[in-house]
């Protein structure tokens, strides 16, 4: 199947600007977004279409080099927007990387690449209870984390007074050396700067070299509205310290929605069971529930309304991750039938079932079921 292009996918011209593409995207990426389209299979696969389409087109660079070798140029790992773990359309509903980069500037699936043995930082994880009303309001707040920063006094170097490591005579540099065993060359780490190539004539006193102290970092984490359970959300550079001045790894917060009291959260619906009074819901009236913003929802209950109805309150759901929509609530009825009862109560509920009309249904369900049931032993006895 040959893939779509990007511009018509997104419907704007070769020529559209940064805005206008965003804007573009934003429409689209609302209408065909999964919470809107349950089971939906086609718009399920627009939205993945649409977030590889944007994740190219918002990219200055990408998106020249899309312009000019097309579909192409991202065939062979070019663009390093496919590599390890960029997309993840399962974490946060969708467009999980352009959080990241809308919150810290750098495109998630672009790793800065070959840090391995130049001392890059360790990425920490840092795992997060938030309370459903956070989840929806979104949330900014300050956690301290146990971490390497780079040492003050050396200022990342490792030197004294931030003297500059110099290449080691050893190895001139390579951070292995040789050795000639019987036949066989043998390469090993150079001992003298442990594979580093570098090497410090006067360590600093502070990290003994390192460039890095143990440290407790406070840092400021915004959490936006709409997250959901197991959402992740980097800090690039956050992460430990590098060795001697190499590049820090990153931070991740990994988000765990703390069990509501009362609500069940499914995509960006809300759902509650609610009593309702036995005599609410047979002669109707009004009952008030909370809403997730902190607000009161007024629901008006029709007469007749039995235990397993569905009253839904349209936008009082859930907020949705980087759009302004809202998903719904739904309130689920539980007819409660009264306990304790007075003798007087017992009296009148008598007097209400003998008062009956005949000719008239009271319980539509239970007619509904003894019709069947005679049905079925009817089937039996012939
Ligand atoms: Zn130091
Ligand atoms: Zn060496």
């Amino acid at each position: 199947m040959s893939k779509r292009d990007y511009y018509e996918i997104l419907g704007v011209a070769r020529s559209a600007s940064a805005d206008e593409m965003k804007k573009a995207y934003r429409k689209l990426a609302m209408q065909y977004h999964p919470d809107r389209n349950p089971d939906d299979a086609a718009a399920s696969e627009r939205f993945k279409e649409l977030n590889e389409a944007y994740d190219v087109l918002k990219d200055e660079q990408k998106r020249a080099a899309y312009d000019r070798f097309g579909h192409a140029a991202f065939e062979n790992g070019m663009g390093g927007g496919r590599g390890g773990g960029g997309f993840d359309f399962n974490n946060a509903g969708g467009g999980f990387s352009d959080l990241f980069e809308e919150m810290f500037g750098e495109f998630m699936g672009g790793r800065r690449g070959g840090a391995g043995a130049s001392g890059r930082g360790n990425d920490l994880r840092f795992n997060m209870e938030i309370s459903l009303e956070d989840a929806f309001a979104g949330k900014s707040t300050t956690i301290t984390v146990p971490t390497s920063a780079a040492c003050e006094s050396c200022k990342g170097t490792g030197g004294k007074d931030g003297a500059t490591p110099v290449t080691c005579a050893t190895c001139h540099g390579h951070g292995k050396v040789r050795a000639q065993q019987g036949f066989f060359t043998i390469e090993r780490t150079c001992p003298t700067c442990q594979g580093m190539g570098k090497v410090i004539k006067d360590p600093c006193r502070s990290c003994g070299g390192a460039g890095r102290v143990r440290k407790e970092k406070t840092l400021q984490v915004t959490i936006p509205a709409g997250v959901e359970d197991g959402t992740r959300i980097r800090l690039a550079g956050e992460g430990e310290a590098g060795m001697r001045g190499a590049p820090p790894g990153d931070l991740y917060i990994f988000l765990a929605l703390a069990q509501h009291r009362l609500f069940q959260r499914e995509g960006a619906n809300i759902y509650c069971r609610v009593p309702i009074p036995m005599v609410t819901a047979a002669v109707g009236g009004t009952i008030e529930v909370p809403v997730i913003d902190g607000s009161r929802a007024k629901v008006t209950i029709p007469p007749g309304t039995q235990s397993g109805h569905q009253f839904r309150l349209k936008g009082k759901g859930m907020s949705v991750l980087r759009s302004p929509a809202r998903g719904d609530m739904f309130i689920h009825a539980q007819v409660e039938i009264p306990v304790n009862l007075t003798a007087r109560q017992v009296e009148l509920l008598k007097e209400f079932d003998k008062a009956g009309d005949a000719a008239t249904r009271h319980s539509p369900e239970s007619e509904g079921f003894f019709a069947k049931v005679k049905e079925l032993w009817k089937d039996l006895t012939e």
